[in-house]
C-alpha cells in the first residue's frame, strides 16, 4: 500500500530482501548488467537515484547536449538486431533521444520490474561471516545481497564549488548536471555562465540564442573542434547497418573503443605545408577524430605544438575581436584536457550580446544578490548556470560509506587515490565491483564499449564462482599494487598526465592527484582481463571454491578477443606492453 512521507509524496514500504546482486545505478552500465544477471538467472536488483533509467542521459538535460562520439558507435553492440531496429537520427544525437534509446533498452529487454527509483543507496557493509553484503538506502531499505556492483558512473556526482556569497545571489542557479526536467526559459534574461568544459560550450551557443545577455566566466581556455553535426539520412543509415558488425569490430581493436579514420605518421615527419592539409582535412571531418590527423600528438610536445597552433588560428579567423579571440586561444597541450566538440562556439562571442570574462588570474570573488563579482567589477545577471563539472570517476563512490574486510572504509583506503585491480574490485572489499572503475580506459574509451566489456567480463566472473562454488572473490594486494603502478607509469607517456584536468582529480580542491583511467589502450586492457579471466582469475583469491583452476566457461566475453588494430599502436600501447604488470 502505497505511504506518505513527512511532505505528503507518495512512498513505498521498505524492503529486507535477499538478492544474489544488487546493482547501484541504472544508466547504461546498470542497464546491461542487470540484462547479463537476469539472462544467467541470477536474482537482482538495481537501485537508482533518480526517477527514471538513463544515468547522464537523465540528469544532463541542459540545452545543447548530445554525445560527441557518433551515435552509430556510441550505442550497446551486445544486439545486432538492437543495432537493427534502432535508427538514430543525427550524427551526434541529442540528449532525448539518447535517453529515449536507454528507455527503449530497459523496454525491450524488460529491465524495469527490477529497477527501484528514486532511492540513493547510502551505505554498503560487507559482512564477512555470510561473506554478503548489506546495502542501505535513503528510503530504509536493507537488503542483502552476494555481490555488491557499482554502476555508479564516472562523471555523476556535480561540482558545485563554494563560491562565496552563493545563497545571496536572488535568481536561480542551475547546474547542467542536474537540469530542470521542465526546461529552462532564459528568454528576456541576463544569464551567467560559470565554465568552458563541453557542458558550457554545447550549452553556450543555445543559451545565446534566448538571453538578452550572456556573460561567460573562463578560468580556463578550451580547445574545441566543429561537429559538423548533421542528419541522418535513411539511405546512409540503410548503408551503415549494412556493415555494422564490421563496425563494431574495428571499434573494439581501437584504443578508444570506436572507429576513425587515423593516420599513424609523426607529425614532424611531414613538411609544414602537408600537416597544414592534413589539420585542415581533419577539422573539415571534425570532432575527436580530429586528434587522429598525426600519431604522436598526444604524446610529443613538439609534435602537439603544431596542431595547437592550427587550433588557435582557426580561433583566430572565427573569432572578429582580437582581444577576445586571444583570450579564446587555450595555451595547454592540445587535448590535454578532455578535447570538446561544438557547433557554433566560438562563432557565438561575435554576438554583440556575449561577453567574455577572464577569471583565470582573479578568481569569482563571490555572488551578490544581483550577480556575480570578478576584480571588484559586478556582473548583473538574473540567472547562473553552472557548468562546473563533475568529481569525476569516484565522486558517486564517495557519497555512499562503503565499509569491507576489517571495518575499513573505501573511502579511508582511496584517501591518497583510488586503487583497484583492473578497475574492476579492490582488495579488502571482496564481491563489489565496478564497471568502468578507476585504473580501466572508461572515460578515454567510448564509454558504452567500455561499460559493455566490463559487464561481460563480469557476467562470466559471477556465471564461474557460481560453476566452482566460490563464496567470494578479492583481487591480491600485490596484483592491485602492480596494476596501480602499471596505470600510472603507463600515463607518463602521455602528454595527458601533464595538466590540471578532472583525469587527475585537479579540479576538485584538495584531491589527491593521480591519473585515473588507464591510457594504455582499450584492446590492450582488454587483453589484460581476458589473460586474468583465462588463468582462472589471476591475481584474485577465489575463496571456497571446488577448483582454483577450473578454466572459466566462456559466455560473453568471447567477442572482445581482438588483436589492437596494428595500424593504429599508439605510444601509449606500447608502453602498456613494455611496462611489466605482476
Ligand atoms: P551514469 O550514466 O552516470 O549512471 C550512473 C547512475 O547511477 C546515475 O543515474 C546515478 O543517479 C546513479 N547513482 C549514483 N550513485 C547512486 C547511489 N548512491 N544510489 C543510487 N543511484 C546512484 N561518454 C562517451 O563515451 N561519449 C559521449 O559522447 C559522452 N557524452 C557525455 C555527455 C555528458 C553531458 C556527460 C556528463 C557525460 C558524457 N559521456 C560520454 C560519459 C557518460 O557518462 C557515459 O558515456 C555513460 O553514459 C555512463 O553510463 P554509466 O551507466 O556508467 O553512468
Ligand atoms: P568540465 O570539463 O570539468 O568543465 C568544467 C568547467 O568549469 C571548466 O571550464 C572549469 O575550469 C570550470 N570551473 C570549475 N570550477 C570553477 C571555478 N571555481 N571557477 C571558475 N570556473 C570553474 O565539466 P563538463 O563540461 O561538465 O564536462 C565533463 C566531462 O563530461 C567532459 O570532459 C566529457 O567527458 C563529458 N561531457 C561530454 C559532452 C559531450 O560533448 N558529449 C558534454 C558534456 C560533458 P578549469 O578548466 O579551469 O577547471
Amino acid at each position: 500500500m502505497a505511504q506518505e512521507n513527512a511532505a505528503g509524496e507518495a512512498t513505498r514500504p521498505a524492503e529486507n530482501g535477499t538478492f544474489d546482486a544488487v546493482v547501484i545505478g541504472a544508466g547504461f552500465a546498470g542497464l546491461y548488467m542487470l540484462h547479463r544477471l537476469r539472462g544467467l538467472g541470477f536474482t537482482a536488483q538495481v537501485y537508482e537515484a533518480g526517477s527514471g533509467v538513463g544515468g547522464t542521459w537523465y540528469w544532463n538535460r541542459y540545452p545543447g547536449a548530445r554525445c560527441d562520439v557518433e551515435s552509430l558507435q556510441y550505442s550497446f553492440s551486445f544486439s545486432e538486431e538492437l543495432d537493427q531496429e534502432w535508427n538514430w537520427s543525427e550524427k551526434y544525437s541529442p540528449q532525448p533521444e539518447i535517453l529515449a534509446y536507454a528507455n527503449h533498452i530497459a523496454d525491450r529487454f524488460d529491465l524495469r520490474g527490477q529497477i527501484v527509483f528514486d532511492t540513493r543507496v547510502t551505505a554498503a557493509t560487507f559482512n564477512e561471516v555470510t561473506d554478503t553484503w548489506l546495502i542501505e538506502t535513503d528510503r530504509g531499505d536493507r537488503v542483502t545481497a552476494k555481490f555488491c556492483i557499482m554502476a555508479v558512473g564516472c562523471l555523476s556526482a556535480p561540482n558545485r564549488p563554494a563560491f562565496q556569497g552563493k545563497s545571496d545571489f536572488r535568481g536561480p542557479i542551475y547546474h547542467t548536471g542536474e537540469w530542470p526536467h521542465e526546461g529552462v526559459d532564459f528568454g528576456g534574461l541576463r544569464v551567467g555562465v560559470i565554465g568552458t568544459g563541453s557542458s558550457a560550450i554545447q550549452s553556450i551557443p543555445m543559451i545565446a540564442q534566448q538571453a538578452v545577455q550572456l556573460t561567460v566566466f573562463q578560468r580556463t581556455a578550451t580547445w574545441s573542434v566543429p561537429a559538423w553535426n548533421e542528419a541522418l539520412s535513411a539511405e546512409y543509415l540503410k548503408d551503415a547497418k549494412a556493415h555494422y558488425p564490421a563496425l563494431r569490430a574495428k571499434a573494439r581493436a581501437r584504443p578508444t573503443g570506436f572507429y576513425f579514420p587515423f593516420n599513424i605518421q609523426p607529425a614532424l615527419q611531414a613538411s609544414s605545408e602537408e600537416r597544414e592539409q592534413q589539420y585542415e582535412a581533419a577539422w573539415r571531418r571534425g570532432g575527436l577524430p580530429f586528434l587522429g590527423a598525426y600519431g604522436d600528438l598526444l604524446f610529443d610536445k613538439s609534435a602537439n605544438d603544431t596542431i595547437a597552433e592550427f587550433a588557435r588560428q582557426k580561433i583566430r579567423d572565427i573569432v572578429k575581436n582580437p582581444a577576445t579571440a586571444e583570450l579564446l586561444c587555450p595555451h595547454n597541450v592540445f587535448g590535454c584536457k578532455r578535447l570538446c566538440v561544438d557547433t557554433n562556439y566560438f562563432e557565438t562571442y561575435n554576438l554583440p550580446h556575449v561577453k567574455l570574462v577572464d577569471v583565470s588570474k582573479t578568481p569569482i570573488e563571490r555572488f551578490t544578490k544581483d550577480g556575480i563579482v570578478v576584480d571588484g567589477t559586478e556582473y548583473m545577471v538574473d540567472a547562473i548556470v553552472s557548468a562546473t563539472g563533475f568529481a569525476a570517476m569516484t565522486g558517486s563512490f564517495d557519497k555512499i560509506k562503503i565499509t569491507g574486510r576489517s571495518g575499513r572504509t573505501l573511502a579511508e583506503k582511496w584517501s591518497g587515490g583510488p586503487r583497484a585491480y583492473l578497475g574492476l574490485a579492490s582488495e579488502g572489499f571482496p564481491n563489489l565491483f565496478m564497471i568502468t572503475g578507476p585504473g580501466s580506459p572508461s572515460v578515454l574509451a567510448s564509454m558504452i564499449q567500455a561499460i559493455e566489456q566490463h559487464v561481460d567480463w563480469l557476467a562470466d566472473c559471477l556465471g564461474h564462482m557460481r560453476d566452482v562454488a566460490a563464496n567470494s572473490i578479492e583481487p591480491l594486494r600485490e596484483n592491485e599494487d602492480a596494476w596501480v603502478a602499471h596505470v600510472n607509469d603507463v600515463s607518463m607517456v602521455s602528454l595527458r598526465s601533464t595538466c590540471s584536468s578532472w583525469y587527475v582529480g585537479a579540479n576538485i580542491p584538495g584531491r589527491p592527484r593521480v591519473f585515473m583511467p588507464y591510457i594504455g589502450g582499450f584492446p590492450v586492457y582488454v587483453q589484460k582481463c581476458n589473460e586474468v579471466m583465462n588463468s582462472a582469475y589471476d591475481g584474485f583469491v577465489l575463496k571456497g571454491a571446488r577448483s582454483n583452476n577450473a578454466p572459466p566457461r566462456v559466455r560473453f566475453t568471447e567477442r572482445w578477443h581482438v588483436p589492437l588494430d596494428i595500424e593504429v599502436i599508439s605510444p601509449a600501447a606500447v608502453a602498456a606492453k613494455r611496462v611489466p604488470v605482476v
